[in-house]
Parts: structure tokens; sequence; C-alpha cells
């Protein structure tokens, strides 16, 4: 089955259009599937549309099998899509043993299983778990986000921005733990850092002013003539 499929959608704030006709699928499992373009081309506003956040004008989208287009939010969780937004979005003053526990809510019997899981990938996870979440660095401040996705055990895991406002050698450090993810995983990267988000994907998407100006494989797009002039030269 597609894990994921979007066919041909519009989405637009009021009166201002920012989606035009935008496609894109996944098709593999444990993959990584790439969504890069430069700022304001809409990659976040097609993450919030997945996740119900905002309703497409027309197209469709199906995660695992079912159309979601009209579905509220928590039921998009629910099939297994969760997103954990740029910005992270945790609760600051919660602690990180406490924003874990709140990702778990979709299943809370697997709770010990999975948060044994998490703080095995994320072992500072472990040893700051009383500390509140807002005093965190910016890079164990993202880890405990996408830490707390993965309590949700989701099928896929979308993550935007990840590397954001991150200092180079903490951005590689999270590149590298996406590709752990990704093993048991499939991962949605949102991405500015275009060169680093293409060698990990399996399948990427170039989205420009609003439409899909690019897709193939992550190899393909680092490859191609468009890419390399508008985004990786100098
Ligand atoms: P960035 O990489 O800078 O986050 P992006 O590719 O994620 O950019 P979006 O955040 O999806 O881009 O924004 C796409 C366009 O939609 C921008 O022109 C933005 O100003 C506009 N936009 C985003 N959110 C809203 C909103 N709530 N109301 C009106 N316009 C919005």
């Amino acid at each position: 089955m597609t894990l994921l499929e979007v066919d041909g959608i519009d989405v637009s704030y009021g009166d201002l259009q920012v989606l035009w006709d935008a496609s894109m699928a996944i098709a593999e499992e444990d993959s990584v599937v790439t969504l890069v373009g430069p700022n304001g081309a809409g990659k976040t506003t097609l993450l919030r549309t997945l996740s119900g956040l905002l309703e497409p004008s027309a197209g469709t989208i199906e995660i695992l099998g079912s159309d979601i287009s009209t579905r509220p939010a928590e039921e998009i969780v629910d099939l297994g899509f969760v997103h954990v937004p740029e910005g992270r979005n945790l609760f600051d003053e919660m602690t990180v043993a406490e924003n874990l526990q709140m990702g778990s809510y979709r299943h809370r019997d697997e709770f010990e299983e999975t948060h044994a899981e998490v703080v095995e990938m994320f072992p500072v996870l472990e040893e700051r778990r009383e500390q509140k979440a807002g005093t965190l660095s910016g890079g164990e401040q993202q880890m405990l986000a996408i830490g707390r996705g993965l309590m949700a055990q989701p099928d896929i895991l979308a993550l935007d921005e990840p590397s954001g406002a991150l200092a180079p050698q903490l951005a590689e450090r999270v590149f590298e733990k996406i590709e752990e993810i990704s093993t048991d995983v499939t991962v949605l990267l949102v991405e500015q850092h275009v060169d680093r988000a293409l060698e990990l994907a399996d399948r990427a998407y170039l989205l420009e002013n609003g439409r899909i100006a690019a897709e193939g494989t992550g190899s393909e797009l680092l490859q191609s003539d468009h890419v390399v002039e508008a985004y990786l030269r100098g």
C-alpha cells in the first residue's frame, strides 16, 4: 500500500493561494522522502495540510489508504501520521520526561517499551529527564521534539526543518539521527539544507512558488542542473 498519496492539491490562506496542484507520494516503508525548497515556497503549508490543520480546496490526500482531506488532526495522528512542527512546540515548563509522556497518549499501554527505545536513541533525554524542556539547548530541544514524535509510534514521521537554528555540527547530529530513525519509521523531511537533505533522501520533491518543480531520487535531484544552479552553487 502507498503510505501517502497527495494528488493535485490547492491550498489557500483566505484569498492567498499558496499551493498549486501539488502532488507527491511515499511509496516505500522505512524510507526518507524529502521536500526541499526556498523560504516561503509552501513546505510548511503542505505539512500542515497533511496534518489536517488546513483543508485543501482541490485535490485529494490519502494516508495509509484513507482519504484524509476532511479529517480532523487527531484522527490523522491515529492513522499514524505524526508531525513535528518547525519551532518544536515543546511544553517548555514541563520536564523532558513529561514531554515524552505527552507524546505517548495513543499508546499508553506500550509506554515503557517505546520510552526505552526512544531514550536508547537519544540518551540525553534520559540524562535530562527532570529538566524543564525550555531550559534545554537548541539541539537537545530538537532531540526531545523528535523523541516525543516517536513516542506516538508513527508510521510516517514528518519533520519540519529539524536542523533549523542549529549550529552545523548539531544539525549534522540531527541528520544522523534521522538516518537511524528511518531504518524503522518512514520519514518525511522538510529542509532548507538542500544538499544534506537530498543525500538522505530515497525520493525527493522540490517545491518552488507553491508548485512541485522537480522530483526524483535524492541523487537525481542532487545532480539536476536546476537544483545545482539554484541551491547548491556557492
Ligand atoms: P519557510 O522555509 O520559510 O518556513 P515554507 O516553504 O515552509 O517557508 P510556508 O510557511 O508554507 O513556506 O509559507 C508559504 C506562503 O504562505 C508564504 O508566502 C507565507 O507568507 C504564507 N503563509 C504562511 N502561513 C500563513 C498564514 N497563516 N496566513 C497567511 N499566509 C500564510
